[in-house]
């Protein structure tokens, strides 16, 4: 048995606010600078190693911004907090360590249309004073939507601005934070990523699953589809290169980025609840599966989403003394009846609902959920 201690863990909490006038223009300011000096530095540092097979340290780069601040062409970089800039010179840094362990591609430059606008405050270039955050050089405090509190007498380390494709702006808030493993739990589950629901469980969970372990999409989510769809088709009317074009673009990205945002949160819950009320949770490497997997029926799940319930199962498992098993063998999940083990020869699709020779009557996903945990529990 895990011994039951409180652990200290980084956590980012993130929430929307609205700058005024002058502060948007200043965080565009600052956004245009870091992805420059970002730029730069990359091309620097691509020259320096193709030509001169070298390869250049952080201060280096460092140096080279403190002379490109006092040229005329680039004196606007000053003008800005430098923190944010000095940032993505340690964010190029890590790339490049990453590359050249062979852990990530070559950097890539950014782009003003295609890469997420931000700028990072490490804890010099920010206050934090009776719940009000303040940037460097940005005026007064931020006003801060508090979506949810932050947990008492959290210190905030890092602070990261952003602003997304529907013209929301966000900002995050890493702090540390001191998390308690629960009790341990009786519970045991299987989780199967489904055709016809979000996800199975083996076992159903009051609140989160209907009663067979179902767990719907969030119930907003058909209407904001139909929502998407119009403002989809409104788009794909618009002239190229027109103001309305643009306009109807904004519209699209907002639609998806309230769907993700709620599918999230709708994770989210899913999620802890599982992890709260079982000891032991067994998911299905989808990697594996997709190898074998028919692509003509949509799936409920996609692939993004899986990846994010198990980072969050992860995490959460890790935080409240859980075990997470990730199967990574493929097995016939679905046509192996969980009751007695026969394999039934052949399962199409459309079949979601089957009777074995044992007697035993199947819906496919619990019994695929079935059949996952029991391959975790035997892997473990
Ligand atoms: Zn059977």
């Amino acid at each position: 048995m895990m011994c039951a201690m409180a652990q200290s863990v980084k956590r980012a909490f993130k929430y929307r606010f609205y700058p005024t006038p002058e502060q948007a223009e200043q965080l565009a300011r600052t956004f245009g600078c870091a992805r420059l000096v970002y730029n730069k530095a990359l091309e620097e540092r691509s020259r320096a190693y193709t030509r001169e097979g070298r390869r250049v340290s952080y201060e280096e780069s460092s140096a080279a911004l403190t002379a490109w601040k006092r040229t005329e062409e680039l004196g606007f970089l000053g003008e800005v907090s430098s923190v944010p800039l000095q940032q993505v010179l340690r964010h190029l840094q890590a790339a490049f360590t990453n590359f050249f362990a062979k852990r990530a591609k070559y950097p890539a430059f950014k782009s003003r249309k295609k890469s997420r606008a931000s700028a990072e405050y490490t804890r010099s270039a920010f206050t934090w004073r009776d719940g009000r955050l303040s940037l460097a050089k940005l005026g007064g405090p931020l006003d801060i939507v508090w979506s949810r509190p932050l947990p008492e007498g959290v210190e905030p380390s890092t602070v990261t601005v952003s602003k997304d494709a529907a013209g929301r702006w966000f900002v995050s808030i890493l702090c540390a934070d001191t998390i308690r493993p629960l009790d341990p739990a009786d519970g045991v589950v299987g989780i199967d990523a489904g055709i016809s629901s979000l996800l199975t469980l083996s076992r159903p969970i009051a609140g989160v699953t209907d009663a067979a372990g179902k767990v719907a999409n969030p119930c907003h989510e058909r209407a904001d589809r139909r929502r998407l769809a119009r403002a989809q088709r409104a788009l794909a009317r618009k002239e190229k290169g027109s103001g309305n074009r643009v306009k109807a673009r904004v519209r699209v990205a907002r639609v998806h980025a309230r769907i993700a945002d709620r599918r999230r949160d709708h994770l989210h819950k899913v999620t802890t609840s599982i992890v709260r009320e079982n000891q032991v949770v067994v998911i299905e490497d989808l990697t594996v599966r997709n190898l074998v997997r028919n692509h003509r029926l949509a799936r409920a799940i996609s692939d993004a989403s899986w990846r994010e319930v198990r980072i969050m199962l992860e995490y959460k498992a890790a935080w409240y003394g859980r075990e997470l098993v990730v199967v990574d063998r493929w097995f016939p999940s679905s046509k192996l009846c969980s009751a007695c083990g026969a394999l039934q020869p052949s399962l199409p699709l459309d079949v979601r609902e089957w009777v074995c020779a044992c007697g035993a009557a199947h819906d496919r996903d619990v019994n695929a959920a079935r059949n996952i945990l029991a391959a975790g529990l035997a892997e473990r």
